[in-house]
């Protein structure tokens, strides 16, 4: 029979597990256009500029890589609500098409816009959360964003 022998480590920094971060604050905190780490400071210094830090705790927002995914989510959402409400107007009251476009057309355009906004800060705080690309403190240098 063999024998297992436990060898000691020694507990460094280095080795210490990453403090979890709560995806749903996060998303959260980011859908309100906040700091997904504190919640206080702005994410955003312009439309959909995201601030190169935050105000109140100083978290890098550089790192983020939201790309195109906030407009993918936002064709989805709006598509799941306009969609919808455009069959039941057609199927029930079958108004004049012309009446439709000037409804649903400024409909879609609004929505879409007050949308972009929120869902592009809840990617930030996703990846922030998930520690995605730079948002790793504890990254090896190779796969940090340069
Ligand atoms: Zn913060």
């Amino acid at each position: 029979m063999e024998t297992i022998t436990a060898h000691p480590r020694t507990w460094t920094p280095e080795q210490s597990p990453a403090a979890k971060r709560d995806v749903w604050t996060a998303l959260k905190r980011g859908f309100r256009c906040r700091c997904p780490r504190c919640g206080e400071g702005k994410l955003f210094r312009a439309f959909l500029k995201v601030d190169d830090h935050c105000s109140a705790c100083g978290l890098d927002f550089t790192p983020h890589r939201a790309d195109d995914l906030p407009a993918y989510l936002v064709i989805v959402i709006v598509g799941h609500i306009v969609v919808p409400t455009i069959l039941w107007i057609e199927t029930d009251y079958a108004p004049s098409v012309l009446l439709q476009l000037s409804i649903y057309l400024p409909l879609t355009l609004i929505l879409s816009l007050l949308m972009l906004q929120p869902v592009k800060g809840a990617v930030v705080g996703l990846q922030w959360a998930l520690r995605m690309h730079g948002f790793d403190e504890n990254a090896p240098d190779e796969i940090s964003p340069g």
